[in-house]
């Protein structure tokens, strides 16, 4: 038996009587905050055309793949209005390592040309209206708005997201709508911006998906994951 696997056959610590209670919220968010105090979104961008367009080539890639091929995105289509007039086999070859790049090729210039023929060439400042534009949803608009405008319209729930959540006892859902819901119940709207941050950079780092850290974790005594790869219960004794 791996110790990971004795880990998760422990008996789970003592739950807290409350997961979502304001104090076990904010504890959360200390310790996040402390572990990455200057949190910012990892796709490169410089302004909130290229941010758009960068999260929709993000998706079922990483950011680290999709900030390879921006620069030359950006380079040969700096606006909405070139990028719409691109020609799409160009543009296709040009993102085509981030994969499904048949599909995001027209998703990108379908977003360009909804930004020029109904938004004047400028990335809009609502989730109603940012969703018009194809390749766009929540999760992409909630980036944008968050990250370049500021304004905290809603959570942005991606995959490490979800993950820390559940394993934060934040949320039972998987699916992403549902769980901004839950988060926003309990998280103070002025945190939702940085909170995403945060969690997005301990998914990557630490709280992983197949092996979590646990171990290297600033926030393994607030977690009562079932799937701890480690825990300091037996350090500290009896809670
Ligand atoms: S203790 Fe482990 S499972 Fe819990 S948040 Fe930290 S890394 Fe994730």
């Amino acid at each position: 038996m791996t110790p990971a696997t004795k880990a998760a056959k422990k008996p789970a610590r003592k739950k807290t009587a409350n997961p979502l209670s304001p104090e076990r919220v904010a504890a959360i968010f200390d310790a996040l905050q402390k572990a990455y105090p200057n949190a910012v979104c990892a796709l490169n961008h410089r302004n909130a055309f290229e941010l758009t367009i960068a999260t929709i080539l993000s998706a079922q890639t990483t950011d680290v793949g999709v900030n390879k091929v921006t620069p030359e995105l950006f380079r040969m289509y700096p606006t909405p209005k070139k990028l719409a007039e691109a020609p799409l086999p160009e543009l296709e070859r040009i993102i085509r390592a981030t994969g499904f790049y048949r599909a995001k090729a027209k998703n990108i210039q379908g977003a360009a040309r909804v930004l020029v023929e109904k938004f004047g060439g400028k990335v809009p400042q609502t989730i109603d209206e940012l969703t018009q534009l194809p390749g766009v949803a929540r999760k992409t608009a909630n980036v944008v708005l968050g990250s370049w405008y500021g304004i905290a319209s809603g959570i942005v729930v991606d995959t490490h997201v979800g993950r820390l959540s559940r394993r934060l006892g934040l949320t039972t859902q998987t699916d992403p709508v549902k769980i901004e819901r839950d988060l926003e119940q309990v998280i103070p709207q002025d945190h939702w911006i940085q909170f995403s941050h945060e969690l997005i950079h301990h998914g990557r780092q630490v709280c992983i998906a197949r092996k979590p850290r646990c171990v290297d974790c600033s926030l393994e005594k607030l977690c009562n994951a079932v799937d701890k790869t480690w825990s300091s219960d037996h350090l500290s004794g009896p809670r």
